[in-house]
């Protein structure tokens, strides 16, 4: 080949030079990629939603870009994908995405784009929960928000890892040792967590929220649920919901009732109104606030969540 490009260096001068050059460049980039020498290039991660990428920022740091598909304060179950996300797919190395139905949408995404990198399902390894059956949530009867346990948070934190360390084994050190620490400090956040509700009986461990995202974290932590339309954001639900609705808060002695980021206010406000029940601090579910904001992280959100419902829980 070389002797080629001499020869046409020969008859061409400039243009076969450079041709030369770019051509030896490529035959570099392929014998460091096939060695495995440590990349000093950042390992190209996408994360479907702002929960899940919080996590991958913790474990990938300065070794990874990162590119979020549902950013926050924003609405997964809604979601519709943009060309700009299937663009990003298309050049990432590593996806990490929830799993259990979470992402609809995804599927399709990932077909359009043409990735064929890693696959990463954080929830791989969970005790997965089941939906009421009255529900026609997500796809299946899996409930897929898992990451409100944070004993399945670290579930996610290793999966995520080991994803990391395959697609850059050169760093496998730095990615192992950003999550340990980590989930040290998502252990110390779940005992703290345990130990607050504690104080408080069972019998005033009640919420009701308006999509049923907090199944796990029920189910974690001792809280009864009651969920408003026990379908997704976006279902509306009927006047014979509501009113059945309205006989439960009286019955149960409900306190408050909780708003979540990424759903519709507007039917909380009006059952709070009928009721004369107050209305809660607004708790996070699907998605993480601003990135200056207390809910700004996924340590943030349960800390966050915790202060809202322990002033409801609290005489
Ligand atoms: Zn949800």
């Amino acid at each position: 080949m070389i002797e080629k490009v001499l020869l046409q260096f020969w008859r061409h001068g400039r243009f076969a030079l450079v041709l030369f050059v770019a051509c030896a460049g490529s035959v570099w980039a392929q014998a460091d990629h096939a060695l495995g020498v440590p990349s000093t290039s950042p390992v190209r991660v996408v994360a479907t939603f702002s929960i899940l990428a919080d996590m991958v920022r913790e474990v990938g740091g300065e070794q990874i870009t990162l590119t979020t598909i549902v950013g926050r304060n924003g609405d997964a179950h809604t979601f519709e994908p943009t060309p700009r996300d299937a663009r990003a797919l298309a050049h990432a190395q590593m996806l990490v995405r929830n799993g259990l139905g979470f992402e609809g949408w995804l599927p399709r995404l990932v077909q359009a784009s043409g990735f064929d990198g890693l696959d990463v399902v954080a929830a791989t390894g969970v005790q997965a929960l089941r939906l009421g059956e009255d529900t026609a949530h997500h796809d299946g009867n899996l409930d897929p928000h898992a990451w409100q346990d944070l004993s399945n948070g670290v579930v996610y934190v290793r999966n995520i890892a080991h994803g990391l360390a395959e697609v850059d084994p050169g760093h496998a050190q730095q990615y192992w040792q950003r999550a340990q620490a980590y989930i040290a400090r998502l252990q110390a956040e779940d005992r703290a967590v345990r130990d607050r509700l504690a104080k408080i009986p069972a019998a005033q461990r009640v919420m009701m929220t308006s999509h049923e995202a907090f199944g796990y974290f029920g189910h974690a932590y001792g809280i009864r649920l009651i969920s408003i339309v026990g379908i997704s954001s976006e279902a509306e639900p009927t006047a014979r919901t509501i009113a059945s609705l309205i006989d439960q808060i009286r019955t149960e002695h409900i306190h408050a009732l909780f708003l979540e980021n990424a759903a519709n206010p507007k039917l909380m406000q009006r059952i709070a109104q009928e009721t004369g029940v107050r209305m809660g601090g607004m708790l996070y579910a699907d998605a993480l606030d601003a990135p200056e904001r207390e809910a700004g992280t996924y340590l943030g959100m349960f800390r966050w969540n915790m202060q809202q419902l322990l002033a409801t829980f609290s005489p």
